[in-house]
């Protein structure tokens, strides 16, 4: 009997796991890995080869993730007695699918803490249960000539452990010791290793000796570098927010583990699963307020973002600095995270004192992956990098021919797609970036190459400023399909479940560019994979100075002032006094203006603008220094006990008439009402309209699908709120689960309505 298996099989114990099975039934055969994913073939007592068909897919490996087996029968060869694990064929078309990487399992962490075990304090200790997958992978099949452990040569105890099937090390790739593998190195902001006396014992001990004594530390982990500190500790905190000019934007931390993690923020059951789930994601979640944390930390945050060790270098680095520790990207500013060694000690030596390095290169950069729990709902994801790719999505729709999606620019990530699988990229950031556009670019042909994926159709966004759209007009010789912004938001969620609509889709993000040529952001859409209407949207304003009013949500608290009628035909409206502080009277005037009409001021819909206008007028921010700050700023206040809401007029043609709004909004600023008690009110009033005008689409065109999506759904008060305004009407609600509701879902979404679209237009 021969057999094919596809799926996640390679990288995960996928071989020893069939030759112990076949070992047990006593059948004679082989397993190897090819292109595709795992072959093998058994021979031997029938009923024996019906179990081994039956127990196969049921009995995997935890990693493994079976798609499908299809077993032939053939001649039997009798040629060899026994099983054997050949070795990998290569060439040919390779689409077999490389796992994610994986956190430390049980068993190596056992013998890590082991004085006993030949890798106790081994920073690279794995198995086939565990360690790093995507990010060494240099190509497929997926074996150690073509990973970055290519260079070590496995000594003999090793290697002994690695051809032994019985071993949990059989076949691990990345396997390694003391003796033969990688090793660390502590050194200075020069570069030189650090001399360890033996007081200090190892690296790893002599770096936390530094941590707790208040230094920054570079650590280079599985997809880059980091930069750590004591949490607890302002005045280390603050240095390294100056040294990386980080002014406000929150940081992560890593605690030792669940216990150390639950003394930091309330985690509930569902933020505990995900906090100790293999991805090792950061969960963003509710800090305690007697947290040991330092301001600076998350300065005007509710939440804080946590993760626990993944990598055995962090294990042993926090149970030696025995404190949780801020443990953000290595870079400064918004560039991408350094992964490089070389680059990376050109780019942190400025900012960190010591730096704590190892000789396993990194072939793929990849940032942690941020997801955020939501009470009785799924969690929403706000990255899906390191941990999660690059496990497949399904197509609803699979693609006839093979398809590049290049995303939006912010947020980016790319996606391939072949027949019904799609492989979202990890992470790549602000394609504005020089060094972000490269990493982009030499994603897509690894990505191209090791899911096999030539790319026919190339979907990209609208908006022709974009450099992934850039990017999209100058591959040559394919067919382009072009995808509105909010369409992608929309078709991203419907195909994630698996749906082809049509729904109705309420999509609020920042911008996005329409088909109007307006800046679009607070849009209700009607449609599915293969098309849809604008049904409905926030009331327009003006975008006073384009970009800079993104940068300074005062202008937006003007424009829709003005919008409101707020100070009469000509006149500007009057200043909030919240603002006084902020703005002074002429600047305040001159947006005014702006805000009345001209090219200075392009129309948005944009629902992220709103957030911006209502954060000022209640005096939290008139200037941001990250994108989404002030909606955030404003979700963190949001007073839980509060149940009034605002008026938010659902007028004809699903328009969400926000003006009412503003002016309740300033009227309560003015009259002291605080700034939770608005913020509530404003996110009660926005949920329930958007829930209305959902409702009034889905009626009038016979449709009980609904869709929430869009990086303002990132909001929990938002999410929950419509949510469970639409599940009381009897709608059927889908949010975004497996990808971020924010533009990191984009090319995704792009991929899906180009395999529903492209397919019929270019046969
Ligand atoms: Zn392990
Ligand atoms: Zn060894
Ligand atoms: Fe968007």
């Amino acid at each position: 009997m021969r057999a094919r298996v596809d799926g996640t099989v390679q990288g995960v114990g996928f071989r020893p796991y069939v030759f112990r099975l076949a070992e047990q039934l006593g059948l004679d055969g082989f397993v190897a890995n090819d292109e595709r994913g795992v072959l093998l073939e058994v021979e031997g007592d029938p009923a024996a080869v019906e179990a081994f068909v039956a127990r196969l897919p049921r009995e995997a490996p935890a990693l493994a993730s079976v798609e499908r087996v299809s077993a032939e029968a053939v001649a039997p060869v009798a040629a060899t007695a026994g099983f054997a694990i050949v070795d990998s064929a290569r060439g040919g078309v390779p689409a077999a699918q490389v796992s994610p990487d994986t956190a430390t399992c049980d068993a190596c962490l056992a013998e890590l803490r082991d004085p006993a075990d030949r890798r106790h304090r081994y920073p690279f200790i794995n198995c086939t249960d565990c360690g790093p997958r995507f990010t060494i992978v240099r190509g497929v099949p997926y074996d150690r000539p073509l990973t970055t452990m290519a260079a070590f040569a496995m000594c003999d105890a090793c290697r002994a452990e690695y051809d032994d099937p019985r071993d949990r090390r059989f076949h691990a790739q990345p396997n390694a010791c003391p003796a033969c593998g990688p090793g660390v190195r502590l050194l200075d902001a020069g570069g030189t290793a650090v001399a360890l006396g033996p007081e200090d014992g190892d690296a790893v001990r002599a770096a936390a000796a530094a941590l707790r004594a208040g230094a920054i530390l570079a650590v280079k982990g599985i997809g880059g570098y980091h930069l750590a500190c004591r949490a607890d500790d302002e005045q280390a905190v603050a240095a390294l927010r100056a040294r990386k000019h980080r002014e406000d934007r929150p940081f992560a931390l890593m605690a030792a583990d669940l216990a150390a993690a639950h003394a930091l923020v309330e985690l509930g059951p569902e933020e505990a699963a995900l906090v100790t789930s293999r991805e090792r994601p950061i969960v963003v979640v509710r800090a305690r307020p007697d947290a040991a944390v330092a301001p600076s930390v998350a300065p005007r945050c509710a939440d804080l973002g946590v993760m626990l060790p993944y990598a055995p270098l962090h294990h042993l680095l926090l149970a030696d600095t025995g404190g949780a520790l801020v443990l953000t990207s290595g870079n400064a500013a918004d560039e991408p995270i350094a992964y490089r060694d070389a680059d990376a000690l050109a780019r942190l030596r400025s900012i960190a004192d010591l730096l704590l390095v190892h000789d396993r290169p990194i072939h793929v950069r990849a940032d942690d992956s941020v997801v955020r729990a939501v009470a009785g709902r799924p969690p929403v994801r706000l990255r899906r990098s390191r941990g999660a790719v690059p496990a497949s999505l399904p197509l609803p729709v699979p693609a006839e021919r093979d398809i590049l999606a290049c995303g939006a620019e912010l947020k980016s990530t790319f996606c391939v797609a072949k027949g019904g699988r799609a492989w979202v990229g990890h992470h790549i950031g602000d394609l504005r970036e020089a060094e972000t556009l490269a990493a982009f670019e030499d994603g897509i042909a690894h990505f191209e190459r090791l899911f096999a994926v030539a790319p026919a159709v190339v979907a990209h966004d609208r908006h022709p400023d974009y450099l992934s759209t850039a990017y999209a007009l100058a591959r040559e010789e394919v067919a382009r399909v072009a995808v509105q912004h909010h369409h992608a938001h929309l078709a991203a969620c419907l195909a994630e479940h698996g749906e082809t609509g049509p729904a109705v889709g309420a999509i609020f993000d920042g911008s996005g560019l329409g088909t109007d040529g307006t800046v679009w952001g607070g849009e209700v859409l009607a449609g599915g994979l293969d098309g849809f209407e604008r049904a409905g949207h926030l009331h327009p304003v003006r975008l006073p100075g384009g970009d800079q009013a993104v940068r300074q949500p005062w202008r937006m608290a003007c424009a829709w002032l003005v919008a409101a009628g707020e100070g009469g035909e000509a006149a500007p409206p009057p200043m909030p006094a919240a603002l006084a502080g902020a703005v002074d009277g002429a600047r305040w005037r001159a947006v005014a203006s702006l805000a009345r009409g001209g090219v200075a001021g392009p129309v948005t819909t944009s629902a992220g603008r709103l957030f911006d206008a209502v954060a000022a007028l209640c005096g939290l921010r008139a200037a941001v220094t990250y994108e989404g700050q002030a909606a955030a700023e404003l979700e963190a206040v949001c007073d839980p006990h509060e149940r009034g809401a605002y008026p938010l007029p659902v007028r004809d043609g699903a328009i969400l008439d926000a003006r009412e709004t503003i002016v309740a909004v300033a009227r309560d600023a003015a009259d002291g009402v605080p700034a939770g008690v608005v913020s509530a009110r404003f996110h009660r009033a926005l949920a329930d309209a958007t829930a209305r005008a959902c409702v009034e689409v889905a009626a009038r065109r016979g449709i009980d699908l609904v869709v929430l999506s869009g990086g303002v759904f990132q909001n929990v008060h938002l999410l929950a709120g419509a949510s469970t305004r639409l599940d009381a009407a009897g709608l059927r609600v889908l949010v975004p689960e497996h990808l971020p509701p924010n533009d990191g879902g984009i090319s995704y979404g792009q991929a899906a309505v180009a395999a529903c679209t492209g397919a019929g237009a270019l046969r």
